[in-house]
């Protein structure tokens, strides 16, 4: 998972294609939810895999 301020949110999307080679659900934070992997800011968005991949790898 990758959090990034709204600055950083394009970098953020190419460096998760690159590293999950699949496209990332942005999802808004609440702010102070986290910090942003590039500035080091709040961030704004985080990215995650899709619902389907999730699902499979988060079973009990
Ligand atoms: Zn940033």
């Amino acid at each position: 998972m990758i959090k990034s301020c709204a600055e950083h949110i394009e970098l953020a999307i190419d460096d998760f294609i690159e590293e999950f080679e699949i496209s990332p659900n942005v999802e808004a934070l609440q702010s102070g939810a986290g910090i942003c992997r590039y500035c080091t800011g709040p961030a704004s968005y985080q990215l995650r895999i899709e619902e389907e991949a999730a699902e499979r790898s988060e079973l009990p």
